[in-house]
């Protein structure tokens, strides 16, 4: 019999392609966000789309009825700008996780997976940007990005604490800046990829090569392109890997080379201005990825310069479309 899962944050960018792709494996999905339905970045008509606000336990419990499989992707988060401006907001998630755990522990859920972050690391271990990459056990002493950060470390506990004691299978993957087409590409909440690509693609249209940057562009980052995470999501949910885990690429660059990157696919040179004063969150970051290939004998693999070719595309034309009045959403 198809499994009957459960995708919170189903409205989102990830949840948005998990869902299509536990429905192209032939699971029975329920898709929730507390979005409009037509605010959802995909909505996919194999699924069954339900529009809740999952800080309410009644709302949680409704969710996981009848489920085999929770996928816990919801969340309220952006990019460096969002995350550093709203601590409070963030770490209200923490009652999307507490009760879809508590509702799913009641229901009886087989199997429950958790969406942390590389922002749980301690802040001391990313200073430089040349840094060793991060592995799992740098998440401790704790010193985490300031709210978002201290919300995800402390729900990455609650879901080891439902496992120990109350034997809920809990699987948590620590994601690393994820990016791709169908991505948050404006509004406040984008991340650097998507960013950059939009402000490269208004140069492109406006013939204006000069685009901001925030920080002074030496800061060093990996990013995770979409369909890897997504493999990485099921992947780490399906294996027996009880302890959190890095789901990140590990081909680290300066955000001044993925500029390069970008305005290389675009066809331009750009010049830059480095706004100091703008969030520009840790020094450095990358995933170590020793555990990720010991357990399951896999990491995630696509070049970043493939990636950025995919979603610059597709930023492109959402740009172009957005300067015409009209939306171009399709991959
Ligand atoms: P996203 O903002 O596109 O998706 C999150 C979704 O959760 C949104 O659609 C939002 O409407 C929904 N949501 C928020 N509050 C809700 C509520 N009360 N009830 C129901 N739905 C609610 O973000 P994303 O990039 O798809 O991220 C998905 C998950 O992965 C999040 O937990 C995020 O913290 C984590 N993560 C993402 C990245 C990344 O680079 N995108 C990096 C690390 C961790």
């Amino acid at each position: 019999m198809a499994k009957t899962v459960l995708v919170a944050g189903g409205g989102g960018f990830i949840g948005g392609a998990l869902v299509d792709s536990l429905t192209r494996d032939g699971a029975k999905v329920r898709s929730v966000d507390c979005k409009p339905i037509d605010e959802w970045y995909r909505v996919d008509q194999d699924a069954e789309n339900l529009v809740l606000d999952l800080r309410l336990l009644e709302s949680c419990r409704a969710a996981v009825d009848g489920v085999d499989e929770v996928y816990n992707l919801a969340c309220d988060m952006g990019g460096m700008g969002f995350i550093e401006n709203n601590r409070a907001l963030c770490m209200l998630s923490v009652l999307i996780n507490t009760h879809l755990l508590e509702s799913s522990r009641h229901a009886q859920v087989g199997r429950y997976f958790y969406a942390s972050s590389a922002c749980v690391y301690a802040a001391d271990k990313q200073l430089v940007p040349d840094l060793a990459p991060l592995k799992e056990a740098d998440a401790y002493p704790a010193m985490p990005e300031d709210g978002y950060g201290w919300e995800k470390l402390f729900s990455e506990r609650m879901c080891r604490h439902f496992s120990e004691d109350f034997n809920l299978v809990t699987r948590t993957a620590r994601y690393h800046n994820v990016y791709g087409p169908l991505g948050t590409w404006t509004g406040g909440r984008e991340k650097a990829p998507s960013a950059i690509c939009r402000k490269v693609a208004e140069a492109v249209i406006s013939g204006d090569h000069v685009i901001d940057v925030w920080g002074d562009g030496q800061q060093t980052r990996s990013f995770t392109y979409i369909d890897d995470c997504v493999l990485g999501t099921k992947t780490i949910m399906a294996s027996d890997v009880e302890v959190p885990i890095n789901l990140g690429s590990s081909e680290m660059v300066t955000i001044n080379e993925l500029i390069d990157i970008v305005a290389s696919i675009a066809g331009i040179e750009v010049r830059r201005t480095y706004d100091l004063d703008a969030p520009k969150g840790v020094r450095g970051r990358n995933s170590d990825n020793t555990l990720i290939l010991e357990r399951l004998g896999w990491e995630p693999s696509t070049m970043l310069r493939d990636g950025l070719t995919a979603t610059y595309a597709w930023v492109y034309d959402q740009v172009a479309a957005s300067q015409r009045g009209a939306t171009a959403s399709t991959v």
